[in-house]
């Protein structure tokens, strides 16, 4: 029988399906993709919008990524259907544009949603976009791949964890090398268990902010 976090889940994916809020996504998408996996998940995996192949499918994480992806996790003896796998956006970007700051305000309710029914103990974000937008600064993903550190998703905390975005690992061999090496430490964090969680009420830790023209700021946590 589904528990409550699975049914909410669901629900709220049903809600995305008939989301109109960015007029033009609605009017050049294929479907929605929301989300794949087990809500139950320790490990959840954030990407930046989906493509063409996802678009068509309606999966985050197919095609040539997914593939990768789903190798990495299998690395780590994880599959697809232990984790928890979704896009900051829900929508695929007419000709894969970057994903708009408006776009993202509009979709930030939907991932926070998510984030907070998974409940997982290690967010991984893959690829610069996600990373920069979740940790709220322009670090680039090339200094911060691999490094585990506290953040916090409204009262909950999570370690976040950047790492090369599987496409950009496709193009660039030595990406792929350090991606394996990334994941290769996850279990290891994982088992560590969730962080200590801050107490209720307490005030919530500043995030890196990045000046004008940097990363889209955005009342996502
Ligand atoms: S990207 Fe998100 S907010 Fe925008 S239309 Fe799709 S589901 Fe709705």
């Amino acid at each position: 029988m589904a528990d409550s976090a699975s049914q909410q889940e669901e629900a709220l994916g049903e809600l995305a399906i008939g989301c109109t809020r960015c007029s033009q996504l609605a009017a050049t998408r294929t479907q929605v993709v929301f989300a794949s996996g087990t809500t139950n998940a320790d490990l959840m995996l954030i990407g930046e919008a989906p493509g063409a192949s996802e678009d068509r499918e309606g999966t985050p994480f197919v095609g040539a990524s997914g593939k990768l992806l789903s190798g990495l996790l299998a690395g780590i003896g994880l599959t697809r259907e232990e984790v928890y796998v979704t896009n900051v956006l829900k929508c695929r970007p007419p000709d894969n544009r970057d994903p708009r700051a408006d776009e993202i305000a509009n979709c930030a309710p939907f991932l926070r949603s998510q984030v907070e029914l998974v409940a997982p103990i290690v967010v991984v974000t893959l690829g610069n976009f996600a990373t920069k937008l979740l940790r709220q600064d322009d670090t680039a993903i090339t200094a911060i791949h691999g490094k585990a550190a506290l953040h916090s998703f409204g009262a909950m905390t999570v370690w976040l964890y950047p790492v090369f975005h599987p496409a950009a690992a496709l193009y660039r061999r030595p990406n792929l090398e350090l991606l394996r090496e990334d994941f290769a430490r996850l279990p290891k964090l994982l088992a560590a268990g969730a962080p200590k969680q801050r107490a209720t009420g307490a005030p919530k830790p500043k995030s890196a902010r990045a000046e004008d023209g940097g990363v889209p700021q955005l009342d996502l946590f």
